[in-house]
Formats: structure tokens, sequence, C-alpha cells
């Protein structure tokens, strides 16, 4: 079969990582992809909302399955234009990636179907939102309606905060046309965690849980990213949670798509906050997770195109996933100065000492060669996951890794995982 992945990511490397293990594969392409997926895949330099493109590719390279990575090309309707033209390609469509696309159509859909969420209103003007944080008070958050790179979500510890986050949104039009409605929605605590399945429009086959760690530095300080690392599974997803987000989110949400007439397949991935063992939605995607496609797609053994193709027949009723039982962590390296600012074209040293094995695997993301040299080229440069017997195995693994691999200015979280191995000592 002839596979393209459309994305540039650490999430897009591990995909095409785990499609290269299918025997049912013989040429992957990716777009545009990044120097490590270049080993493993044919890169080709399409951006991955350039839907006509894309699809005139896969016309003539006559590809068989097309999967997506980014929620940028799913809201950007690439799902549709391919089902248009009769081609075969992995995740929700427009209408149905709305679920992502826009938090206020998520937010009335949580409330419609009775979803457990934080209380909320939607606002078209920064006055009016104004006025209802001063009646709600601090802490508070406050969040640009349509796509925003994880930084659309101000969590204000204030009302002055608050109103600035409103004016920054819709004032300032930090965001564009994503902040031209705010969601204004009660503080939630707890610790958070990533709910991830596959679903053919009824069945839902979740992975194993995970769990990001979005704030840049150690103990959850500084501002958000993209995600600094993640790992699996997530003990505070008790069994018992688990059977309840199926039944109460996961499965309720498909239905209710379904009724919506926004029919949905691909990945659904819940964000949880889970306090005292109640559960919250914060949010939905309607991708992968990155970074928790890395440590997830580690510790899956069915070949991945298999459940693709299970995903677009609707035929995940019949469908086990099997799982290595083994613990995997996966620590992100990052540019000098990211989530702000940061400079690029840095040499990265050190991979050689960090072949590929069994243990552990770097993932790239924003790589790049540059006159036969690999450099940096994004924020969040490399994913390194490993696996182990044990989570603190896996994280040490991890480290001993990252210990090895250097550029200027590099950076990242050394308590990845902590929360598990401190959970299970309470
Ligand atoms: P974007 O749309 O900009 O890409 P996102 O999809 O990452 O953002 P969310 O996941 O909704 O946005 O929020 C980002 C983070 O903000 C969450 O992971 C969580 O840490 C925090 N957050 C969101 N909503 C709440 C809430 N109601 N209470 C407390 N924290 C919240």
């Amino acid at each position: 079969m002839k596979i393209l992945v459309i994305g540039s990511g650490g999430r897009e490397h591990a995909l095409v990582w785990k499609i290269r293990q299918s025997s049912k594969v013989s040429d992957i392409y990716c777009a545009p992809g990044n120097a490590g997926i270049a080993d493993l895949a044919q890169c080709v330099a399409i951006d991955v909302t350039d839907i006509e493109a894309l699809t005139a590719f896969a016309e003539e390279h006559a590809i068989d399955l097309t999967v997506v990575g980014p929620e940028a090309s799913l809201t950007a309707g690439v799902v549709d234009a391919f089902e248009q033209k009769g081609m075969r390609i992995f995740g929700p469509n427009r209408a149905a990636a709305a679920l992502e696309g826009s938090k206020a159509f998520s937010k009335e859909f949580l409330k419609k179907y009775r979803i457990p969420t934080a209380d909320f209103k939607i606002f078209g003007e920064a006055k009016k939102a104004k006025k209802y944080i001063e009646k709600c008070g601090a802490p508070i958050v406050v969040k640009a309606d349509g796509l925003a790179a994880g930084k659309g979500v101000i969590v204000a510890a204030t009302i002055d905060q608050a109103k600035e986050a409103v004016d920054l949104i819709m004032k300032q039009k930090k965001f564009g046309s994503a902040g031209s409605k705010v969601v204004v929605e009660q503080c939630l605590v707890g610790e958070e965690a990533s709910f991830i399945a596959f679903t053919d429009g009824k069945t839902v086959v979740p992975l194993p849980t995970s769990q990001d760690h979005k704030a840049v530095f150690d103990d959850d300080q500084g501002p958000n990213t993209g995600g600094m690392g993640a790992y699996s599974p997530a003990p505070v997803v008790t069994d018992e949670i688990s059977r309840f987000v199926m039944e109460e989110v996961m499965l309720p949400t498909v239905r209710g798509m379904a009724a919506e007439g926004r029919f949905y397949k691909g990945m659904l991935y819940a964000g949880l906050m889970i306090d005292d063992g109640r559960v919250n939605v914060l949010e939905f995607n309607c991708r992968f997770g990155d970074p928790e496609a890395q440590p997830l797609l580690m510790r899956l053994k069915t070949d991945i195109i298999d459940i693709f193709e299970a995903t677009i027949d609707g035929r995940l009723e019949q469908f086990q996933l099997e799982i290595d039982p083994r613990p995997t962590v996966c620590v992100v390296m990052a540019s000098g100065g990211y989530p702000g600012s940061y400079e690029t074209g840095k040499q990265i040293r050190g991979l050689k000492a960090v072949p590929d094995s069994p243990e552990v695997t770097v993932f790239h993301a924003g790589t790049k060669r540059n006159k036969g040299r690999l450099v940096t080229a994004g924020g969040r440069v490399l994913g390194v996951t490993a696996i182990g017997e044990s989570l603190d195995a896996a994280r040490d693994c991890a480290y001993r890794a990252v210990a090895k691999i250097s550029w200027a200015g590099c950076h990242y979280r050394s308590d990845i995982g902590n929360k598990a191995i401190q959970r299970r000592s309470d």
C-alpha cells in the first residue's frame, strides 16, 4: 500500500514510524515531514492546509490511504475533499472536527448531551464578557473560540487578567478570526489526563490512558506549551474512571455527534480534569495528541493500518487492540526561549549516541537538514521516548538518552512521569 501522512511534528514522526512497521505498506509519503521522518518516508513540500495540492498529490501518486495528523488540516476540510474524490482518508470531516475547531460548539454540545464540563457562557461582544467576568470573579478561564495552537486559553488569576484576555482575543485579535467569540468558564482544579480512542462513529476503542505536561517548567510552572512530555498509562485514570469516561463521555459524544448530523470517525481525544475521582471534560481534540502519540504508539502492538482501515470501514466492533503492558515516557526537548520567541538553525549534537533500539526512539518535531547537518527548525525539536518494565525504568532510560543530546539553548523538563510515580508511592 501507498500511504500519505499529513503533518510535520513528533506525532507525525511517531505515526510514520508505526506505519513503517506494517507489512502491508510499501511506500510512505509525508507532507511536509521533517528530518527524522525523511529517514522513513519521502517528504513532500506541501503545506498541511493546502487541500488542493494534497488531493492532487494523492491522486497523482495513487495513494491508497491518507492519515491526517494536525487539526488544522481537518478543520480546513481535508477529509471532505478526499472523500469527494473517492479517496480513502483517516480522520473526521469538517463538520465533525468542529468538536475541536470551535470551543463554543464543543461547550454547547457538552451541555446539550449532559456530559460533565465546567460551567460557561459564550460571548460575541467584549463588553458583555467583561461584565460576566466581574459578576463571577476570579480565578476564571477565558478561551478564544477557534484554533490557536494551544495559546488561546488564558487561566486568569484575577478579574483584571481575565478582562485583559478578552481584549487580547477580541479587540487586539491576537488569534485572528479564532477570537470573534470567547468562552468564559469556571476554573477547574485537579489533575489532567488524556483519553484517546479510535471511533468509527458507532464503536469506541480506547487506547491506554496518558498524561501530557503542558507547562514549560518543572512542577507545572511557567506558560503553557504544545506539550513538554507525556507518559502512558496515567494512574490518575483508574479503571473505574475509565469506565465512566467511556459510558458518560466517549459514547454519548459519538452518538450525539451522529444525532447532530455530524457523524464522527477517526481519533477522538477527551482532555479531562480529574479531581478526587470526579471527571470534567476540558476539551475535545479530533486527532492524536502531541506528545501523547509518541508514548501511545510505542505501546501499540496491533498493525496500525488494520485499525485505520477498520475505522474507515465501520468495523471497529470486532476490533481488539494489542497493547504492550510496559509503560512509556516521552521527554520533549525544546529550543531556548520556547514557548516564547526562539532561534532556529542550531546544530543538534549527540544523536548518534542514541541509536534507535526497542527501548528508546528519538522522534523528531522541529528539525531539518542544512548542508548535511541536523539543525533545529521549530520550538519543540525532539521527543525522546522510552519503554521500560516500570515507569521509573522508562523515565530513566528516556533521560539517559536526553543527557547525550544537546544544542545551544536546548531545554526540557526534568520531571516527566513524576506525578504518576508519586501517586503510586502515596
Ligand atoms: P487552543 O485552542 O489554543 O489550541 P487548547 O485546545 O489546548 O487550546 P484547552 O485544552 O481547552 O485548549 O485548554 C488548554 C489548557 O488550559 C488545559 O490543558 C488546562 O490546563 C487549561 N484549562 C482549560 N480549561 C480550564 C478550566 N476550565 N479550568 C482550569 N484550567 C483549564
